[in-house]
């Protein structure tokens, strides 16, 4: 079988480029070696994850705000089961209609592990060991990422586990120990504790989701610990061990304490690292760096002309949506064309609740690069729909050039930011100042206002309603 382009992986990097490539008129293949298609983001990541939050934070409503909405039930129950069950109705619909989209635009799917024999040839090995050779001008590798530990820690998969086996259990923990203060950890960490168990962080940094603006870190610590969260932040895990039923982990600050934290479930979710295993990278000359990378030019090309490699295998946050972008700029790039991404407007989103969300450049790294700028903030309790629906916590901070008043960081903790986030970044995109959007008619009531306020707040201190 002879191809102009063929991916290997599936991901929201691999699918995206392949639909891309299609389009533009190239013969294309898909690998991947699982039998669904849509690769971590689809089956075990993005949408797994985001099914889940849903349901807890029904129960959770239904739990402990209904009643002040004035709807009484009794005997309220939690079946994790049945929320485990449409999770996974959810998944299927989702990788199923990727396989549609696969058909539609007559991209042929080969299930296997792909490697390369050469930079023209790919042998796909399929579980019962046949082999099938494809022949191909260019290759886009899109082999993802899967979760990283620590070499103490042994993952059992059953008390010690990673987000994957997190989206499977088949009880409330009573108590789950998070290692990690990140997006993952803390996004499962809340399923699992609006459901009633008790979740206790450990992170090694002195805030939580470390990589954003620290006012974002410290409005959500607040926010989780209403929840119940408990926090062990500045602690380095020490030790980890796993039996039959529970779980022990041992930590340290900095001053020598240590805490020992017994429970009957230990997420570790303390990130991913690139996955190239099995891919025959040696064959083609290709050594990953020391972050297991693949490295790749301004044009995601590899050492190796006429392959590239997109998403979490390369650098760069590690998020579906920026895998999506690169899986589309590679497909132009084949083409001659001259695509382009702006990696400082790739929003960042957490999906706790309150959501957590953001672009551009945080206060400290404006600080780090030595730049002039001013904040406006607007905090969600002065917000006429956030009083309305009862979710008055967080803010939206601004962070604007001094001189220029062009936006240069958006920061928002609150209700439904993650698509709040959309606008802050088609503004810089457009390279709007903070009066540009201060000027512009926001729909009353709206969460959306809380942004115009920050950027009223930015320009001259003029917010209107505080
Ligand atoms: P992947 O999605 O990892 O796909 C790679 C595919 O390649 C896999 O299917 C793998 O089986 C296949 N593969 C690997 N090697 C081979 C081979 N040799 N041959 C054939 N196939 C191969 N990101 C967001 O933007 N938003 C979120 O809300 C979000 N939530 C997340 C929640 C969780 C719990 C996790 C774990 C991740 C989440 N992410 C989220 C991150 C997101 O899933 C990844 O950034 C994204 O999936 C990366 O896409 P990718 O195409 O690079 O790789």
């Amino acid at each position: 079988m002879k191809y102009d382009v063929t991916v290997i992986g599936s991901g929201p990097g691999g699918y995206v480029a392949a639909i891309r490539c299609a389009q533009l008129g190239m013969k294309t293949a898909i690998i991947e070696k699982y039998d669904t298609l849509g690769g971590t983001c689809l089956n075990v990541g993005c949408i797994p994850s985001k099914a889940l939050l849903d349901s807890s934070e029904h129960y959770h409503n239904a739990a402990h705000t209904f009643k002040t909405h004035g709807i009484e039930l009794d005997n309220l129950q939690v079946n994790l089961k049945q929320m485990i069950d449409r999770k996974a109705g959810v998944v299927a619909d989702n990788v199923n209609g990727i396989a549609f989209l696969m058909k539609k635009n007559k991209i042929d799917v080969h299930t296997g592990v792909g490697s390369f024999i050469d930079k023209n040839n790919i042998k796909v090995t399929d579980k019962d060991g046949k082999e099938t050779k494809l022949e191909t001008d260019k290759v886009i590798i899109a082999t993802g990422s899967k979760p990283s530990s620590l070499p103490f820690i042994k993952i059992d998969k059953k008390r010690v586990i990673t987000s994957t086996e997190a989206l499977e259990l088949k009880e409330v923990p009573k108590h789950m120990i998070v290692i990690g203060g990140g997006v993952i950890g803390m996004e499962l960490g809340s399923v699992y504790a609006r459901l009633g168990a008790e979740v206790s962080v450990v992170e090694y940094m002195d805030s939580l989701i470390p990589t954003m603006d620290s006012t974002m870190g410290r409005e959500l610590k607040k926010s989780l610990k209403k929840l119940g969260f408990n926090f062990y932040l500045g602690h380095k895990v020490t030790e980890v061990k796993g039996t039959a039923k529970n779980v022990t982990v041992k930590a340290e600050n900095s001053k020598g304490e240590t805490v020992e934290l017994n429970a009957d479930y230990c997420l570790v979710s303390i990130g991913r690292k690139p996955y190239t295993e099995g891919l025959g990278l040696e064959n083609i000359g290709i050594t990953p760096d020391d972050r297991g990378r693949i490295e790749v030019d301004e044009h995601l090309k590899t050492k190796v002309d006429n392959v590239y490699a997109i998403g979490d295998v390369i650098k760069g946050a590690m998020l579906a949506h920026k895998a999506e972008e690169e899986g589309v700029f590679v497909a132009e790039t084949i083409m001659g064309q001259k695509p382009h991404i702006n990696y400082n407007l790739i929003p960042g989103v957490v999906y706790t609740w309150p959501e957590v969300a953001a672009v551009g450049y945080t206060e400290e790294q404006l600080k780090e690069k030595g730049v002039e700028y001013k904040t406006g903030s607007f905090p969600f309790k002065a917000s006429g729909r956030a009083r309305a629906s009862m979710d008055t916590d967080g803010l939206v901070k601004v962070l604007a050039d001094k001189k220029t008043d062009e936006i240069l960081g958006v920061h928002m903790i609150g209700p439904r930011t993650a698509d709040m986030i959309a606008e802050a970044v088609v503004a810089m995109e457009f390279r709007a100042s903070a009066e540009d959007i201060a000027r512009m008619s926001h729909a009353h009531p709206t969460y959306t206002e809380a942004f115009k306020e920050a950027c009223l707040a930015a320009t001259d201190n003029r917010a209107l309603h505080i």
